[in-house]
This record gives C-alpha cells, sequence and structure tokens, in this order.
C-alpha cells in the first residue's frame, strides 16, 4: 500500500490510504456541496460519523460558494472541527475549474491558520462525483499546499487521506515531484 511521508520547511506531509473519518487530526476537510447540507461520498460518511449536530451547525452557515471554505465543530469525530469546501465540477477544464480546485486547499489552509490547527486531513476534494481528473487533481492538491505553508506557520501536519490505491500513488509521486526524491 502506498504511504509516504515528506518533510518541508517545519511541516510534515503525509500520503495515506484510509477513512477520512477516522482520523485524530485538527481538522478533516470536507469535499461538501454548495448548501453545506449534506450529501454523499465523503460528505455522507463525515455527517454520519459526526452525527446530527453537525448538520445543525451548518445550517447556520447558510451555504458555501464553489472554491471557498468554512469551519464547524467536529462533534463525535475524532477530529476536533470539520472544514467544509466546495469544489469545482468537472466540466471540461475550460471553466476555472483548476483555479477554484486550488482555491479550495488555500481556503482550507487559511483557515487552519486563523484557528491556530496545527493538523489538517484532505480527501480528494472534487475526484468523486465531481468527476474532475484524478492526476490533475492530485498534483493542484499537493502544489498550492505546499505553496500555502510558509503562509500558515502553526500547520505541522498535512495529510492526504485518499479513499484508494490509485488516488494515493498519485498524491505520493505529486509529492515526491514537489520535495525531492528524498
Ligand atoms: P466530490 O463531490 O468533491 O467529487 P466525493 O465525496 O464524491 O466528492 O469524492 C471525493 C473523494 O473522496 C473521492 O476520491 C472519494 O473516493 C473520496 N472518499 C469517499 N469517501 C471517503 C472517506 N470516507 N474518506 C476519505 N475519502 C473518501
Amino acid at each position: 500500500m502506498t504511504t509516504l511521508t515528506r518533510r518541508i520547511g517545519s511541516a510534515q506531509l503525509e500520503v495515506i490510504v484510509a477513512d477520512i473519518t477516522t482520523l485524530g487530526v485538527d481538522a478533516i476537510v470536507n469535499a461538501a456541496n454548495t448548501s453545506l447540507l449534506g450529501g454523499g461520498g465523503v460528505d455522507g460518511a463525515i455527517h454520519r460519523a459526526a452525527g446530527p449536530e453537525l448538520v445543525a451547525e451548518c445550517r447556520t452557515l447558510h451555504g458555501c460558494k464553489t472554491g471557498d471554505a468554512k469551519i464547524t465543530k467536529g462533534y463525535r469525530l475524532k477530529a476536533a472541527h470539520v472544514i467544509h469546501t466546495v469544489g469545482p465540477v468537472w466540466n471540461g477544464g475550460t471553466h476555472g475549474e483548476d483555479d477554484l480546485l486550488a482555491s479550495c486547499y488555500r481556503r482550507a489552509i487559511e483557515l487552519c491558520r486563523e484557528h491556530k490547527l496545527t493538523s489538517v486531513a484532505f480527501p480528494a476534494i472534487s475526484t468523486g462525483v465531481y468527476r474532475f481528473p484524478a492526476e490533475r487533481a492530485a498534483e493542484i492538491a499537493v502544489r498550492t499546499t505546499i505553496e500555502m505553508l510558509p503562509l500558515a506557520p502553526s500547520v505541522a501536519r498535512v495529510v492526504f487521506c485518499c479513499f484508494s490505491e490509485p488516488s494515493a500513488k498519485l498524491h505520493a509521486e505529486a509529492l515526491v515531484r514537489h520535495s525531492g526524491p528524498c
């Protein structure tokens, strides 16, 4: 199974294959939809594991724009917080999809900085029902996260929590490309 750990500056970046709802980090990121009221995929799994208090708090947020992010508590999750972000639906790549996906990672890490969080785990945003090509998404995820780290000194650990071996391989390859062979 592909797992990889790289140190970049003072932060540790990891690629793992896991169910993100099981991770004991300061925040897990949710690939939500604009309603923030729950859905399928990782969104459904996070809401199921967090319990009904999560959707109750989400109702107070009045949705979220594509490329933006909002933070809630984690309720019954091990993670203290959930950062809800809305990835773009893939529509051929000429509708700003790359920039919107990068914005999800940027806004999530900005929230980590604002809330002084030290560890955060990302799913492969938009690569499920939103159909963003997995390799292109992994490159954007890793590159944007690394670009943001100097701006978010509280963040000491970033986990790319993949849900399949092929997804983990793509993230590991991107992390090696951006951090050197060892
Ligand atoms: P989107 O609508 O942004 O495409 P999905 O939830 O459909 O969101 O998929 C996003 C990614 O999350 C996919 O790679 C999917 O395999 C993955 N995923 C689904 N469930 C989980 C989970 N429990 N933990 C981590 N990743 C998950």
